[in-house]
C-alpha cells in the first residue's frame, strides 16, 4: 500500500472541498487558534510514518486525554474501576449532566466529562504528585520530553468551567467523588490542557495498536485483555452521541477532543491522527471526521 500517496490525495481533496464547522469557543483560549489549521501524521506498527500539513504543531489535546487517563487507571486499579464508571455508549452531549440522576452518579463510560472526572478521583488519590505524575507517563508513554500542560489553555477552562464544576459536584453528591472537587476538577482541565502534534499523539496510541509496545522505561503497558476494552470503549464511546456515526463511516476505535483532534486506531496495523480546529454540531473536528473516512473507504482497512 503507497500510505504517502493515499494520504496525499485525501489531504488535497478534504483542504478544497470541506470546510465546515465552528472553532470551540467556549473555553476562551480556544477561541484563538487558527481555524485553518489542518495537519495529519499516520505511524505504522512497523514504524513507516507520513505527516502532512500541520503535522508538527502543538495542539490542544482536550478529551483525547481521557483514553491516557483510563489506561492508567485501569492499569494501576484493574477491573475496580468498573465499580465506579460504566462502559455503554451514553447517547448524549460529552457534557450532559441528565443521566447522573437515574444512573446514581455512576457515569455511562470513561469517556463523557463525567466518567472522565471520575476516573481523575481515582488518580488524584493514588498520584502523590497527580499533575506531575500524569505528565511524566504521557512522556513515558510517547517517548517525547516536550510534552507540557498549558497552564493558559486550563486557566482559561477553569475560569468558565461551571458545567464541569456543577458535574464534579454532583456526582461527589452521590459519594462516587473521593476527594475535594477543586483538586479533581484542577487535574481534569489541566490533563485536558495538554499540548501535542499530531506526531507526538499517533506515537503515544501506539500502546493499543502495537501489541509489543513497551514504554521507554521497557514496561508494557497494558496486557492484551485491557487493550481491547480501552479499543472497544473507544469504539462505542470516543465520540460522544456521534459515536455510531464515526464507527459506521469510519469503521475504527478512535477519540476526538474540543481541540479539533481526532486520533483512531487499527489494532495490528497503525495509528493516524488528524487535527482541525472547526467542529461538526456534536463537538468532532468536521474535518477530521470526513478524512478518516476517506482513508478508510479507499484502503479498504477499517476493523471490519
Ligand atoms: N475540557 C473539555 C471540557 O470538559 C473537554 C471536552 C472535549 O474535548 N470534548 O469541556
Amino acid at each position: 500500500m503507497n500510505y504517502k500517496a493515499v494520504l496525499k490525495n485525501i489531504y488535497q481533496t478534504i483542504i478544497a472541498e470541506e470546510n465546515e464547522g465552528k472553532v470551540a469557543t467556549y473555553i476562551p483560549e480556544l477561541a484563538k487558534v487558527n481555524s485553518e489549521n489542518f495537519g495529519v501524521h499516520f505511524l505504522s506498527v512497523d514504524t513507516e510514518e507520513h505527516g502532512i500539513g500541520d503535522w508538527q504543531k502543538k495542539f490542544s489535546i482536550q478529551s483525547i486525554s481521557k483514553v491516557i487517563s483510563l489506561s492508567l487507571a485501569y492499569k494501576i486499579f484493574g477491573d475496580t474501576i468498573w465499580e465506579r464508571v460504566g462502559v455503554e455508549p451514553s447517547g448524549t452531549a460529552f457534557n450532559s449532566l441528565v443521566q447522573l440522576e437515574s444512573d446514581h452518579g455512576i457515569p455511562r463510560n470513561p469517556f463523557i466529562n463525567a466518567g472522565a472526572m471520575v476516573i481523575c478521583d481515582m488518580l488524584v488519590t493514588h498520584l502523590k504528585n497527580p499533575k506531575a505524575d500524569f505528565l511524566a507517563y504521557v512522556k513515558e508513554i510517547c517517548n517525547c520530553d516536550q510534552i507540557q500542560y498549558s497552564e493558559t489553555v486550563a486557566r482559561s477552562e477553569a475560569s468558565i468551567g461551571y458545567r464541569n464544576k456543577a458535574l464534579c459536584n454532583y456526582i461527589k453528591s452521590f459519594g462516587n467523588i473521593k476527594n475535594d472537587p477543586k483538586d479533581v476538577l484542577d487535574f481534569y482541565f489541566n490533563m485536558c490542557s495538554i499540548e501535542m502534534n499530531c506526531k507526538e499523539l499517533s506515537k503515544t496510541f501506539m500502546f493499543l495498536a502495537n501489541s509489543n509496545f513497551k514504554t521507554s522505561k521497557g514496561e508494557k503497558l497494558l496486557n492484551t485483555s485491557k487493550t481491547k476494552r480501552v479499543n472497544a470503549i473507544m469504539q462505542t464511546c470516543g465520540f460522544y452521541d456521534e459515536s455510531g456515526e464515526f464507527s459506521f463511516k469510519v469503521g475504527l476505535p478512535g477519540k476526538s477532543g474540543v481541540g479539533g483532534g481526532i486520533v483512531a486506531v487499527h489494532p495490528d496495523r497503525y495509528c493516524i491522527t488528524v487535527w482541525s480546529p472547526k467542529l461538526n454540531e456534536k463537538g468532532n473536528s468536521y474535518r477530521g471526521m470526513k478524512f478518516l473516512e476517506a482513508f478508510t473507504t479507499v484502503t479498504e482497512l477499517s476493523i471490519f
